[in-house]
């Protein structure tokens, strides 16, 4: 995946402190795992399970995996520097691989203030939580379709404004980090989708926080959100090809100007879209 290690150096520049496997550790032998690419936080890699597995565990969690037992595994930006893949096979007997997930150097400025903290006003506190509960509904749905087996493309092209895992940290008191890549374009330029999906949810009406939103599902537990869109031009339920049109650019909900604001998740991990993209196309 010579794309993905191109993302990876994009990724680190800045942060020579990360340090990348010395090998991409791809055994032949179908009695094992096979893992094609490196382990980092937030990234995601294509890996196969050794032949005859019936479950699959990640530090215990189950993981879905294909006919072909090809799956997905990617790792929160906060995950922990080493953790244990486990198949079990027909027969009971186990085969255990222990990963070593490469640390990332996120960016993180330390204000001496304190944070603005806004009081939520009493309508954010009532739209709010049924809002959490759409999204949340949306994530646990399980589509049959094999956009995580794609290499993603960008949902749109221009400069990134805004890095997946950069955190504010004010007087010691670290705030939430940003969970997307942030690409600034003008309201109205087309948005793609960056691999098939299966449209999960499509927001009629602005969200407080993430305005016009659209969800999409690649398949076994990976998504991605579009935040701010001022269209959006799919049906929740509908099939999506990657590269199809999906809604435009936009400043809805908290947005200080127009822009794309791309989330990923895998199952409870969140992911850095730029690792899957790889570097942004020069326009
Ligand atoms: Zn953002």
């Amino acid at each position: 995946m010579r794309r993905l290690r191109a993302a990876l150096a994009v990724a680190m520049m800045g942060a020579c402190s990360a340090a990348m496997p010395a090998s991409m550790a791809v055994q032949a032998s179908t009695a094992d795992f096979r893992i094609d690419g490196p382990l980092i936080q937030g990234g995601a890699v294509l890996a196969t399970a050794p032949a005859g597995t019936r479950t699959l565990t990640l530090d215990g969690a189950p993981v879905r995996f294909a006919a072909d037992r090809r799956f997905l595994l990617a790792f929160d930006r906060d995950a922990d520097a080493s953790a244990e893949l486990v198949a079990t096979l027909d027969g009971g007997r186990r085969v255990v691989r222990t990963l070593a997930i490469a640390p990332r150097a996120w960016r993180i400025e330390r204000l001496d203030t304190l944070p603005r903290v806004s009081q939520p006003s009493a309508e954010f506190q009532r739209r709010r939580p049924p809002e959490l509960a759409r999204i949340a509904a949306a994530r646990a749905q399980s589509n049959d379709i094999a956009g995580w087996r794609q290499r993603f493309i960008w949902p749109t092209t221009g400069r990134i404004s805004g890095l997946f895992g950069s955190q504010r940290v004010y007087r010691g008191e670290p705030g939430s980090y940003h969970g997307g890549v942030d690409v600034a374009r003008s309201t109205g330029t087309p948005v793609v989708a960056p691999a098939d999906g299966v449209v999960i949810l499509a927001a009629a009406s602005d969200f407080t926080l993430e305005g016009r939103l659209l969800m999409l599902d690649h398949g076994m537990g990976l998504n991605s959100a579009f935040l701010h869109l001022s269209r959006i031009d799919v049906r929740e339920g509908e099939r999506v090809r990657q590269g199809q049109t999906i809604g435009a650019v936009g400043a809805t909900g908290r947005a200080t100007g127009p822009h794309l604001h791309w989330g990923m998740k895998w199952n409870v991990a969140r992911i850095d879209p730029l690792l899957l993209a790889g570097p942004m196309p020069r326009d």
